[in-house]
C-alpha cells in the first residue's frame, strides 16, 4: 500500500535531519534511513564546521579561500550566499543542544581550528568528534517532533516519476519505491516533496574514510531519473588515513596539521617544504598528490603526520578521539609520528541543484554530499561541506514551502516483484563489489591516465551487465541495491574523468597535466536519455 505524506526525505545525516526538522514547521515528514538512524558520514566528521565568526575574519576571505580551492569551477554567488547564511544557521544549531568547544577563560569565546586551504582560524568543533555532536543534537531533536516519522532500515530504490508511469504533461516525482531490510517487503512512499540527502560515494574506492552507508545511492538514483548529475572526476581523498591494520580507514583530522602536526616521510625529513607555500597545510589535493608521488618516490607504503612537538596534555584535550584511536594500534602520537596513507574521503559533484536544493526534476530536492550546487567547484575547501548542507537544508524547506502543491490523486503502482527468487549466488555479489573498488582504486585514483581510465570503463561496462541481470532476476537486497548503485556512480567518476581533457583542481590527468585556460572552465555534465 502506497503512503503519502507532505515530505519525504531520504537520509539521516545533516542535510536531511535540518531538512526534516524545518520541513516539520509546514508539514508531515516521513524520514527513510537504510540502518540505524545514526549511521551517516556525519556521524564521522572531526575536523568542524567553516563559518566566520571571529572579528579577525571575514566573508570576503571565506569566499576568497574557498573559490581559491575550487580551482575556477565554484558559482561565486552560490559560495557567497552560503558563506553569508552561515553564522545565522550555526546559532540555530546551537540552540538546538548543539555544544561547540570553547577557548579555555576566554567567557564562552567559541574555539576556532585552522585547517588546509583556509587563511584564517575559521573551524567550528566539539573536540575531534564533531559530527557526532552534530548527530547527537539533531536526532534528539528530530525524535522530540512528532510530525517526523523516523523510519530505519528502509533503502530507498528508485524514484516514481510521471515519466515512469507514462502520464502525460511534464515530468515531475511522486514517490519513492523503498525496501525494508527487515521484514523484506518493498514500501511505496508517495509525498508531495522528496529530498534525496544520501551523503556521497567514498565505497566505490577500496581505501576511503566514510562509512558502509556512502555507496553512491542518491546520485544513482537521480540518474536513472534522467536527472542531470555534474562534476563527479572531482572526487577529494583526504590525504592523511590512519596507516594500520585495526585502524580501519581511520582518519587522522587535517586539525591535526592545524595544530602543527607535519608531514615527514620514513627518514623523518618533512617533504611538503618546496611543493606549496602553507607546506602541509596546502590544500588537500595538493597534498594528497604530494604523498603519493613521495611513496611511489621512496617505495614506503605510508608517510607520517609528526606533532611530537606538542604536550601529551594539549594533544588528550584537543584530539581526545584521534589519541585513543592512535593509542589502541599502539602508536603514542605525542612521542612518535603517526602512519598515514590518503583515502577517497568526500565527493565534490553530485545531483545538480540550485543554492536552494532544487533539481531540475520537479518535486525533487537534493542537499549534502549528494548535492552539486556549485559551493566546492573542483575542490572543496576544508570543512565546508557541513556549512553547506546546513545552509541549503534550511533554504530548501524554505523554498518547498513556497513551492507547496495540491496533492494529485494518483494511485501509485506497487513494485513489482515479477518472478523473482533468493539470490543463491551471493558470492557474485561480493566478488563484484570488490573487484568495482579495486579497479576505482588502481585505476581512477589519485592521479589518472587515459589508458587506466577505458581499462576501468571497460570494466564496469561488463560489471553493468551481470549486475542487471542479477538485479531483474533475483530478489532484490539491500547488498544487490547497493551493488547497482556502486557501479553507477564509479562509472560516473569515470565518465567525467574522461570527459576532462585537462588537469583541474582534485582531478589530474598525466595526459592532461594542465589546467585549460584557454576558454572559461566548464562543469561536467552527465544525463541519462530517458
Ligand atoms: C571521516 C570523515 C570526516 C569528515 N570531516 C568533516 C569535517 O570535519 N567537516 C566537514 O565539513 N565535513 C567533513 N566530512 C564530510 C561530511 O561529514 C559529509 O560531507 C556530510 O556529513 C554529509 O552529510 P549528508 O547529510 O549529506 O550525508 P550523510 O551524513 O552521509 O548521510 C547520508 C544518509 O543517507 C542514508 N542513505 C544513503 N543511501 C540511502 C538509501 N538508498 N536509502 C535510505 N537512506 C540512505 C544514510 O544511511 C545516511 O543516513 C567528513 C567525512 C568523513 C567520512
Amino acid at each position: 500500500m502506497s503512503r503519502h505524506y507532505d515530505y519525504l526525505v531520504i537520509g539521516s545525516g545533516i542535510a536531511g535531519l535540518t531538512f526534516a526538522l524545518k520541513a516539520a514547521e509546514n508539514g508531515r515528514v516521513a524520514l527513510l534511513t537504510k540502518k540505524n538512524r545514526a549511521d551517516s558520514n556525519t556521524n564521522y566528521a572531526q575536523g568542524g564546521i567553516a563559518c566566520v565568526t571571529s572579528a579577525e575574519d571575514s566573508v570576503d576571505l571565506h569566499v576568497r579561500d574557498t573559490l581559491e580551492a575550487g580551482a575556477g569551477l565554484c558559482n561565486e554567488k552560490v559560495v557567497r550566499q552560503i558563506v553569508e547564511e552561515g553564522p545565522a544557521r550555526i546559532k540555530e544549531l546551537i540552540a538546538l543542544g548543539m555544544s561547540f568547544s570553547e577557548r579555555e577563560n576566554h567567557g564562552g569565546e567559541l574555539d576556532l581550528g585552522k585547517e588546509g586551504g583556509h587563511s584564517k582560524r575559521r573551524i567550528l568543533h566539539a573536540k575531534d568528534v564533531t559530527g557526532r555532536e552534530i548527530e547527537r543534537a539533531l536526532l534528539a531533536a528530530v525524535a522530540a517532533n512528532k510530525r517526523i516519522e523516523v523510519m530505519e532500515n528502509h533503502v530507498a530504490i528508485d524514484l516514481i516519476t510521471r515519466r515512469k508511469l507514462g502520464l502525460p504533461g511534464p515530468n515531475a516525482c511522486l514517490g519513492v519505491y523503498a525496501l525494508n531490510t527487515q521484514s523484506r517487503e518493498m514500501d511505496t512512499f508517495a509525498a508531495d516533496h522528496i529530498l534525496l540527502a544520501t551523503g556521497g560515494c567514498g565505497k566505490i574506492y577500496r581505501y576511503t574514510t566514510n562509512p558502509d552507508i556512502a555507496t553512491g545511492d542518491g546520485v544513482a538514483i537521480a540518474y536513472r531519473a534522467g536527472v542531470p548529475i555534474a562534476n563527479m572526476e572531482f572526487i577529494q581523498f583526504h590525504p592523511t588515513c590512519l596507516f594500520h591494520p585495526l585502524g580501519k580507514s581511520f582518519l587522522i583530522s587535517e586539525a591535526v596539521r592545524g595544530e602543527g602536526g607535519i608531514l615527514v616521510n620514513e627518514a623523518g625529513k618533512s617533504f611538503m617544504d618546496g611543493v606549496h607555500p602553507l607546506k602541509s597545510l596546502a590544500p588537500r589535493d595538493i597534498v594528497a598528490r604530494a604523498i603519493d608521488a613521495e611513496m611511489k618516490r621512496t617505495g614506503a607504503p605510508c608517510v607520517y603526520v609528526d606533532i611530537t612537538a606538542k604536550s601529551v596534555e594539549f594533544l588528550k584535550q584537543r584530539f581526545p578521539a584521534i589519541y585513543a584511536m592512535c593509542l589502541s594500534c599502539g602508536i603514542d602520537m605525542a612521542k612518535q609520528p603517526i602512519p598515514v596513507v590518503p583515502a577517497a574521503h568526500y565527493q565534490c559533484g553530485g545531483v545538480v541543484t540550485d543554492v536552494d536544493g532544487r533539481t531540475a526534476l520537479p518535486g525533487l530536492w537534493a542537499v549534502g554530499e549528494v548535492a552539486c550546487t556549485g559551493l566546492h567547484g573542483a575542490n572543496r575547501l576544508a570543512s565546508n561541506s557541513l556549512l553547506e548542507a546546513l545552509v541549503v537544508a534550511h533554504r530548501a524547506a524554505h523554498a518547498s514551502r513556497a513551492e507547496t502543491k495540491v496533492p494529485e490523486k494518483i494511485k501509485l503502482p506497487e513494485w513489482q516483484a515479477g518472478s523473482a527468487s533468493d539470490a543463491d549466488e551471493l558470492v557474485v555479489i561480493h566478488h563484484n563489489w570488490r573487484e568495482i573498488r579495486q579497479l576505482m582504486w588502481d585505476y581512477v585514483g589519485i592521479v589518472r591516465t587515459n589508458k587506466r581510465l577505458q581499462r576501468a570503463r571497460k570494466r564496469l561496462d561488463l560489471l553493468h551487465v551481470e549486475i542487471q541481470d542479477f538485479y531483474w532476476n533475483y530478489r532484490v537486497t539491500a547488498d544487490l541495491i547497493e551493488l547497482r548503485n556502486l557501479a553507477l556512480a564509479a562509472s560516473l567518476v569515470v565518465d567525467a574523468a574522461l570527459a576532462r581533457k585537462e588537469s583541474r583542481g582534485l582531478h589530474y590527468n598525466l595526459d592532461y597535466p594542465n589546467t585549460d585556460d584557454s576558454k572559461p572552465p566548464q562543469d561536467t555534465i552527465l544525463q541519462a536519455a530517458s
